[in-house]
């Protein structure tokens, strides 16, 4: 892949994603083997005018070595002092950074009690960082970089370097990064959503009645005053930004209470180093009543088992299948694509901005109000290229606005 696209997909994460603004504090989250890329990411935010750019190393190799060889008690710990950082920088209003990119296998093996319980302990610790992430009060963007285990996971029997040259290419459409201007390309890409969001919000539909060809047949109720987002978010301070480059979903809270119905799943979810394959869930008063998976079942239970949250839904989000994640028809085993290939459910925490008024409202009265609370959210792909959608009026009435894996 040559720099100057390199340098293009920077930037678009500095300036679409995060939208990094003078005299502001950058934290950028990446992994020491792409260290080069994390740099030029770097210089970009203080092109953008940046006052001081923090580096928050991670090393994959590392983690992997202390998940099975630290004392068994530090999985129970979590450093006051990272607390203390997160808080630190968000106080000063810094905007966050991630660049992912990992060997979606670097957990495989580890004993998930081990990952269950540090997950649980980080998830309480980080609890107020991540709410100001999830009401917006603080900027965040993700994108990804191939590595060289994930692009041969991702394209297996190619030679290592034909691998990576074909995931970046792939990454690069996704995140529609491969023109001339991809600045440019994603303010079309935001105006592309607003009339589809305009059009959910103005139905206010009570439920959706979900069906694939895969066996999913589920009515997910819709929290009262929910909003359907979608194209991007805006910052508390009016800012607006891309939490993920990709992005093509339009997302709204269900009703934490109200799912009946059985929910297939179309592609894997890779989580904490295991594939889960070949899973469904059945709901029953928007918990789930009973679980099963082909492959790695038991990394789908420790999801469930985290909290009550964890078992019912916090989003609902629909994809056309022309999007070009969805055409590559490519597994990338990374939520970040993989949930922008396909319509997908959330299970455990729901985002306060898809309900009207809810980043003001608190957690109590967001759950009171329909809004799932947990320490996670996990997100799983169930649409299909003959997904249908009907919504369904708080007077019975149905309006079919999703067919054949589009929206009409
Ligand atoms: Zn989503
Ligand atoms: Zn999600």
């Amino acid at each position: 892949m040559d720099n100057a696209k390199m340098k293009k997909y920077a930037e678009l994460l500095v300036r679409s994603g995060g939208n990094v603004q003078p005299g502001q504090i950058v934290v950028i989250g990446c992994g020491v083997d792409d260290a080069w890329f994390a740099r030029m990411v770097q210089e970009c935010a203080y092109d953008a005018g940046a006052r001081e750019v923090i580096m928050d190393w991670s090393d994959d190799i590392s983690t992997r070595n202390k998940f099975l060889r630290a004392d068994g008690q530090v999985f129970d710990e979590f450093p006051q002092w990272k607390i203390d950082w997160y808080k630190h920088y968000d106080d000063r209003g810094a905007v966050y950074l991630r660049i992912s990119g990992s060997d979606p296998d670097y957990l495989a093996g580890v004993d998930p009690d081990r990952l269950r319980r540090f997950s649980k302990v980080s998830g309480i610790a980080t609890k107020a960082h991540s709410a100001l992430a999830m009401s917006n009060a603080v900027r965040w963007s993700v994108i990804a970089i191939p590595t060289p285990k994930w692009a041969m996971k991702v394209f297996p029997g190619l030679p290592e370097a034909q691998a990576m040259e074909k995931l970046w290419a792939a990454i690069l459409k996704g995140a529609r990064a491969d023109g001339t201007d991809p600045q440019a390309d994603w303010e079309a890409h935001k105006n592309n959503f607003t009339q589809r969001v305009d059009y959910l919000n103005g139905q206010n539909f009570d439920a959706l009645r979900i069906t694939t060809g895969l066996g999913t047949d589920i009515t997910i109720g819709l929290a009262k005053n929910h909003v359907w987002v979608g194209g991007g978010d805006l910052g508390k301070d009016g800012v607006p930004f891309f939490p993920n480059l990709p992005t093509e979903e339009i997302f709204t809270m269900p009703d934490r209470m109200r799912a009946e119905g059985r929910v297939v799943a179309s592609m894997p979810l890779s989580r904490q180093g295991n594939l889960i394959e070949g899973f469904e869930m059945t709901f029953k008063d928007g918990l789930v009543e009973s679980f099963k998976a082909e492959k790695n079942e038991q990394t789908l239970a420790d999801i469930f088992v985290m909290d009550e949250g964890a078992k019912r839904l916090g989003e609902v989000a629909l994809v056309a299948n022309s999007s070009p994640i969805g055409q590559m028809g490519t597994l990338f085993y990374n939520t970040l694509f993989d949930e922008n290939a396909a319509a997908h459910l959330a299970l455990g925490k729901a985002y306060p901005n898809n309900m009207q008024g809810g980043d003001e409202m608190t957690t109590e009265e967001r759950v009171a109000a329909g809004g799932n609370d947990s320490l996670v959210h996990v997100d799983f792909m169930f649409g299909t290229a003959d997904m249908k959608v009907v919504g369904i009026a708080a007077d019975g009435s149905e309006t079919v606005f999703f067919d054949n894996g589009e929206f009409i």
